[in-house]
């Protein structure tokens, strides 16, 4: 009973257009069919009533026809459906009364079975079950058959016995499934929403970049004007001379850097990223912006997960970024390996280096964490070696972990 219970308190699950619901019906007609041979025989062998046969035939066929259409006729004032199912399968028993036992226990069960499946109120169920029994006893007792109704009662509650236990163990396998769907469907809203929050985050981060990049740098320019001016005023030439020059090298790495956010916002949507293809864009769009010498390995066969290759390509531009922005390199290297289903990216490059026990602590410097972050979304390890002599990026990830993602 107690699946009984935790079957009838989920209320929210609607089963109409189930598939399994509609299939449901064909064995129901089956015995429906079945009933309707055992009463006519009942009756016809212990005496012929033609004309009721054909009222009895014409009630009985509404009767399964309404059956038939059940789903949609109980979708609204469903208590009208069980009525009229009640009084035609009362009139089918008054019209052959050596028949009725046949449709009492035979369709009264299933009455009572259908509202299990349609109803969750354990009430509601009750008074169909008490409805039904009603006709059942004022078929009886209309028919002048009470002395039988010791005899069918055993029968009859033996047949619900049944119908409810089928009823129940269907209903219940039903639920499981839609249940299921259900999670489904959340889980692919909820991955939506997450994959809309990493592009909104993504957006973000250009934004940061391309006005921590121009903002900056002009800021810095700015200054140097006003220094170069001051200069000139007070005739020192050689020295505003120097401050210009200064300034011009500089306006050429931030027009690099500017061009390389920009190219970052352009990137390829990615619904039809191919990862090499990706890969080699970056790279190229790197060399062109910085000059910066990079050596490409890319040894790629498996599909990657859309997420995994998203971010991994943001992991290499990130990677990039930062050799152009910090580590004095002139060369780099870009490495992609595919070993034992499992990917392996590393960026190499030969520049100052840095200390990488300051990651995480300097404030306004995230990039590293993000990719500590990403790395963790996609279930890999990353690992940040650095020397003077050059700065070592290694991540490594299962190509196949989260494809359905
Ligand atoms: P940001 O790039 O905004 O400074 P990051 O978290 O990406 O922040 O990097 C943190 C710091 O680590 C940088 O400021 C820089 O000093 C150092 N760094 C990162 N990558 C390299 C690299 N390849 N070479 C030298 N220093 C680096
Ligand atoms: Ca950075």
């Amino acid at each position: 009973m107690k699946s009984m219970r935790t079957f009838l308190n989920e209320s929210t699950i609607q089963y109409e257009n189930s598939d399994e619901m509609l299939v449901s019906r064909i064995p129901i007609l089956l015995w429906i069919q079945m009933v309707y041979v055992a009463t006519m025989i009942l009756q016809n062998v212990k005496e012929l009533l033609i004309l009721p046969d054909i009222f009895f035939t014409m009630t009985y066929v509404l009767h399964a026809l309404l059956h038939w259409n059940s789903f949609r006729l109980t979708r609204s004032r469903s208590w009208l459906y069980f009525l009229i199912q009640g009084l035609l399968i009362l009139t089918c028993a008054l019209l052959l009364p050596e028949g009725s036992p046949a449709v009492l226990i035979g369709l009264l069960p299933i009455l009572i079975g259908q509202s299990v499946g349609l109803y969750y109120h354990k009430r509601k169920i009750t008074f169909v079950f008490l409805f039904c029994v009603f006709i059942f006893c004022y078929a009886q007792l209309y028919l002048g058959k009470m002395p039988d109704l010791l005899l069918l009662i055993p029968l009859f509650l033996l047949m619900l016995i049944i119908v409810i236990a089928y009823a129940l163990l269907f209903f219940e396998q039903v639920h499981a499934r839609l249940r299921t769907q259900n999670f489904l469907k959340d889980l692919e809203k909820a991955h939506r929403k997450v994959e809309e929050l990493t592009l909104a985050n993504e957006r973000q981060r250009m934004a940061r970049d391309l006005h921590d990049t121009l903002a900056q740098g002009v800021a810095a320019f700015v200054m140097q004007l006003d220094a170069a001016d001051e200069f000139i005023s007070q005739g020192n030439i050689r020295r505003s001379q120097e401050i210009i020059q200064q300034s011009m090298s500089q306006a050429r790495s931030l027009l690099a850097d500017a061009r390389r956010a920009i190219d970052n916002l352009r990137m390829k949507s990615s619904s039809d990223l191919d990862f090499r293809e990706s890969l080699t864009d970056e790279i190229q769009r790197f060399f062109q912006a910085t000059g910066i010498n990079v050596y490409p390995k890319i040894q790629m066969v498996s599909q990657m997960s859309r997420m995994l290759m998203e971010h991994s390509l943001y992991i290499v531009s990130e990677s990039l970024t930062n050799v152009a922005k910090h580590a004095k390199a002139d060369k780099v290297w870009v490495t992609v390996t595919e070993r034992n289903n499992r990917i392996e990216i590393e960026v190499k490059d030969n520049g100052t280096g840095f200390d990488t026990s300051q990651i995480g602590k300097q404030a306004g410097h995230y990039g590293l964490l993000g990719l500590y972050e990403r790395v963790r979304l996609i279930g890999g390890q990353l690992q940040i070696t650095s020397t003077s002599r050059g700065t070592r990026i290694i991540i490594e990830a299962s190509i196949h972990k989260g494809d359905k993602l």
